[in-house]
């Protein structure tokens, strides 16, 4: 087993894996989020204070209808009260088109408050507009950041691949069929080394005894670590 070999290969894996946690960690990540967050809080609103004013522009409508229907009967009403001659006729006539007129003062309130309300949702969506822009630039600039700051990671990513692949040239395939599996096993770790009695991934002391016995595994093998079953490159 090529020992120094493959904690070369081990310590070019480690950077490697460690790029998606400091991806996940950047301060412009979190600066986006946050400017991602403030804009949909903004487009959450203003479609809020849209469907108030649409509701709103529909009740008027509606109001404006239901009042012209009660002016034709009304008209209707008034043109058969001039025809009718019983007295009994009249009074009854009379009393409908007061009922009308009741009626419609009820919608003109209705469609009065409907109107304010509809003037209530304008005022917040012009003021959404006005602080939208100012949202939409934050959010252009920290996502044009979090680009860059990506870039500088992806860079550093495509340095270490390369150095992968030269790190993994000198090993033959069971040696990396072995380390393999072991990273698996072991959280991405397969290798460590023994630095002054300590082994480098489990950071336990090893013991005069088993510091002994790791220096004399035959050369060509690789010492466990008795911890943490690593490989041990001394
Ligand atoms: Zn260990």
């Amino acid at each position: 087993m090529n020992g120094p070999g493959l904690l070369v290969l081990q310590l070019v894996d480690s950077r490697i894996d460690a790029i998606d946690g400091r991806r996940r960690r950047q301060p412009e990540r979190a600066a986006f989020d946050t400017a991602a967050n403030a804009h949909a809080a903004l487009l959450a609103e203003r479609a809020r204070h849209q469907a108030a004013h649409d509701a709103a522009s529909r009740a008027i409508e509606d109001a404006e209808r239901a009042g012209a229907e009660l002016d034709t009967k009304q008209r209707r009403l008034e043109a058969q009260l001039k025809t009718v001659i019983a007295p009994r006729e009249a009074e009854a006539l009379m009393s409908e088109i007061a009922q009308l007129q009741a009626k419609h003062a009820d919608l003109d309130d209705a469609e009065l408050g409907s109107m304010e309300q509809q003037a209530e949702a304008e005022a917040e969506l012009a003021s959404l507009a006005e602080r939208e822009p100012a949202l939409v630039a934050a959010l252009d600039e920290a996502r044009a950041a979090l680009a860059a700051a990506d870039a500088v990671l992806d860079a550093e990513l495509a340095d270490l691949t390369a150095q992968r692949a030269e790190a993994a040239a000198v090993l033959v395939a069971s040696e990396i069929a072995t380390y393999d599996s072991l990273r698996r096993r072991h959280g991405g770790v397969a290798v460590a080394a023994l630095e002054k009695h300590r082994c480098s991934a489990c950071h336990v002391d090893l013991s005069p005894v088993e510091e002994e016995q790791v220096k004399a595994t035959p050369p060509g093998e690789l010492p466990e670590c008795p911890h943490c079953a690593r490989l041990l490159v001394v």
